[in-house]
């Protein structure tokens, strides 16, 4: 049992390398689930079955990964108060950490920047992805505690950059609809960037159109609190959905994030091509940065470049990765 994540590691190395095809190189990544005999089950049906939820819950986390099962996974999901009391101790006992998924600027595709999106280490289960956990953080009041510790580590390193030459990096974090309520929220944000020595126009604090057209005068407020700390505000997932213009002219926002459902068929489907441009034109012409996201293919890009978005961020360039892995990265593409 020992070995059997190692071999499926080395499995995945193996089909990582290009295939050529007719002289293109063709990629294939596999999402492989592991049951063990007799430790999970003792008839091979049952084996089976098991390694095929394993294999579905990589296939939810991005694919391209080894899972082993874990009996958690037969009763489908935790359960909803096993699941809170759990989020409580993995705050207590530091099992959250931050993924970084770079940004990238065009046309001249440099690196630019980072997203944080923060990931759960579970010791029975592994890598928890945000989509499992945030839900009930945020509904029981834990994304409050949560976010302060993403906006912290997130400071720490900013910082560390700073020593290592990359301090130009822009860092990204995204705020929820709780946090974003708190009447003391810039004092909150400001202590931290002051424990941590970190420099808050390095920063860009990402909310959502459904929670700024709340209640636009009390949203007016809190963001123009923000901005005097010198942070940068974007709108993530941008769809225009909420949005009137003249809002949109009112806040103090610098950036405007793209929602993935247009870029997805970008380069396919005249609509969605429609949809993004007009983004883009209005974006800039309020003198904001247009950002492209879940850019998985170079037609993607160069769609987003020939219509004059700013950033792009995607699987095309790299998945969210440790922050190790990104200062590695980001020293190489200096
Ligand atoms: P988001 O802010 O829109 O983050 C982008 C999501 O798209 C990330 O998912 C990222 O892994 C994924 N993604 C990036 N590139 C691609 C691509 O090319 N293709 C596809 N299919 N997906 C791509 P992730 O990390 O699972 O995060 C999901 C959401 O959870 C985030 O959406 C954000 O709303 C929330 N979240 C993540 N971290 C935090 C946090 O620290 N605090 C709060 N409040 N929410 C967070
Ligand atoms: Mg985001
Ligand atoms: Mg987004």
């Amino acid at each position: 049992a020992d070995d059997v994540d190692h071999i499926a590691e080395k499995i995945l190395a193996s089909l990582a390398r290009p295939i050529e095809v007719v002289g293109r190189d063709v990629f294939v990544t596999a999402s492989i689930g592991v049951s063990i005999y007799p430790r999970d089950g003792d008839h091979g049906e049952i084996l089976l079955r098991y390694a095929d939820m394993a294999m579905y819950r990589v296939k939810e986390h991005g694919r391209n990964s080894v899972r082993q099962f874990m009996p958690e996974m037969g009763s489908n999901a935790i359960s909803r108060l096993d699941m809170e009391a759990a989020l409580r101790r993995a705050l207590e006992r530091g099992e959250f950490l931050l993924h970084l998924q770079p940004k990238i600027e065009l046309p001249s595709q440099r690196t630019v920047g980072a997203e944080a999106l923060v990931r759960w280490q579970n010791p029975q289960i592994g890598l928890v992805h945000p989509i499992e956990f945030i839900r009930l953080a945020e509904e029981t009041g834990l994304i409050l505690p949560l976010g302060e510790w993403v906006l912290e580590e997130a400071c720490r390193l900013q910082v560390a950059w700073q020593a290592q030459g990359l301090g130009h990096l822009k860092m990204a974090i995204n705020m929820s609809a709780r946090q974003f309520r708190q009447d003391d929220l810039a004092e909150r944000i400001s202590r931290i960037f002051q424990r941590t020595g970190a420099d808050p126009t390095h920063f860009i604090l990402e909310l959502t159109e459904s929670m700024v057209m709340h209640d636009v005068e009390s949203t007016l407020a809190a963001l123009r609190a923000l901005k005097t700390l010198g942070v940068n505000l974007s709108l993530d997932d941008f769809r225009t959905g909420y949005s009137s213009l003249s809002y949109l002219r009112r806040f103090p926002i610098d950036e405007l994030k793209i929602d993935r459902s247009f870029i997805a068929d970008i380069h396919t489907n005249t609509d969605d091509a429609a949809s993004a441009g007009a983004i883009v034109a209005m974006g800039r012409s309020l003198g904001l940065s247009v950002v492209g996201e879940g850019v998985e293919k170079k037609e993607q890009v160069d769609k987003l470049t020939a219509l004059g978005c700013n950033q792009v961020q995607g699987y095309f360039y790299a998945r969210p990765m440790p922050a190790g892995a990104f200062l590695a990265r980001a020293l190489e593409h200096m």
